[in-house]
């Protein structure tokens, strides 16, 4: 037998071989992805043998999806594994939110607008109003639709005590910010590739188009695998062009008691709802005078991860960085604060871009 004769031979064993796209189980689809398949035409024996190969390769894929690697050879066996790593932190898998040249323009035009409005400090973002806020007599509400994305199987997912703790870990954070969040309702969706999908994937938008609720006032936040990043939220000047893709995506392994060690105590929606609020990283413009375009955090070369007290990247005259600001990228245990400026920035940017509009509920 020559050698073309055995590729063309291999070549239609692997024709055989290849299985029709399956469909997918999600309770809140209807299942249009039956298959036809004309087996008449097929020898009996043929079909059962195929039938068995297909069976094969179901349980392949999903011994596969039960033992999830992470890294980029999937070196890493377990998430905790993955977060501790320093691919982790060369890869930027800590979160996917950076600003635009076109959002940060948007940005600082409404917090100098504001700023100027609440006759507040341009230096120290200081003013009465500001006081006001951090003594807790006026706050925003902000109520949130949480989306529990889990595996297919039903396996990998918040469950609603772990949500009410984050719910829990959320409001402490935002304690003297003039915000609080109140949880409205909890969905679940049992469907891999929502809980698999990347940012700005297709599947993204799928996940966000059907389960997305109320408008740009509303915080919507997907629980998720999150692709391997920690999370990644959707500025509000974002919001004017597509309601429905808001919010923010959060790896559940992040959330109290999670697996994402160090970063599994939470506060990783506190950062990620920071984002959603209009704010940037505290290092987003590296050491240029303006940093993040807030004037009380200092400019910051590279973001933090180690917690390292008195660091001062930028060697600006003796402004150590902001390494517990909880936009820098430091372990949970470590961020405890935002600064006055973000506060103001964050209402700021909620005024112009997340306005309530005077509609009864339900919606
Ligand atoms: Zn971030």
């Amino acid at each position: 037998m020559n050698l073309s004769l055995l590729l063309l031979m291999l070549l239609l064993l692997l024709l055989c071989v290849l299985p029709g796209s399956s469909g997918h189980n999600h309770h809140h689809h209807h299942d249009d992805h039956h298959h036809n398949h004309d087996h008449a035409l097929e020898d009996e024996e043929a079909v059962a043998e195929k039938d068995d190969r297909r069976l094969d390769k179901m349980t392949k894929q999903q011994a596969q999806q039960q033992e999830q690697h992470y890294g980029s050879q999937g070196q890493y066996k377990s998430f905790r594994q993955w977060t501790q790593s320093s691919d982790f932190k060369t890869t930027g898998a800590r979160c996917g939110s950076h600003a635009s040249v076109d959002g940060t323009a948007k940005a600082k035009q409404t917090y100098a607008k504001w700023m100027k409005q609440h006759d507040c400090d341009d230096e120290t973002g200081n003013c009465p109003y500001m006081q006001h806020l951090r003594m807790g007599h006026s706050f925003r509400t902000i109520q949130v639709y949480w989306h529990s994305i889990q595996k297919t199987q039903g396996t990998e997912g918040a469950s609603e005590t772990v949500i009410w703790d984050a719910m829990d870990v959320l409001n402490s954070a935002f304690v003297g910010t003039g915000f609080q969040f109140d949880l409205m309702d909890i969905t679940v969706t049992n469907y891999t590739p929502y809980w698999e999908a990347s940012r700005q994937s297709q599947d993204e938008f799928d996940m966000k188009a059907e389960l997305h609720r109320g408008s740009c006032e509303h915080l919507n936040i997907y629980s998720t695998g999150a692709d391997g990043l920690l999370g990644w939220a959707w500025f509000p000047w974002d919001c004017e062009s597509s309601d429905w893709y808001d919010g923010v995506v959060l790896n559940y392994n992040t959330l109290p008691g999670g697996s994402a060690f160090p970063y599994n105590l939470g506060d990783t929606l506190t950062h990620e709802v920071g984002h959603w609020l209009g704010l940037f990283h505290t290092f987003e413009g590296g050491c240029s005078a303006n940093g993040d375009f807030i004037s009380d955090t200092p400019a910051e070369a590279f973001p933090d991860y180690d917690c390292e007290q008195n660091r001062d990247s930028c060697g600006d005259g003796g402004r150590a960085d902001d390494v517990t600001n909880f936009m820098n990228y430091g372990p949970d245990s470590c961020m405890d604060h935002f600064t006055i400026g973000q506060v103001g920035r964050m209402h700021a940017a909620v005024s112009a871009y997340r306005p309530k509009p005077p509609r009864p509920w339900p919606y």
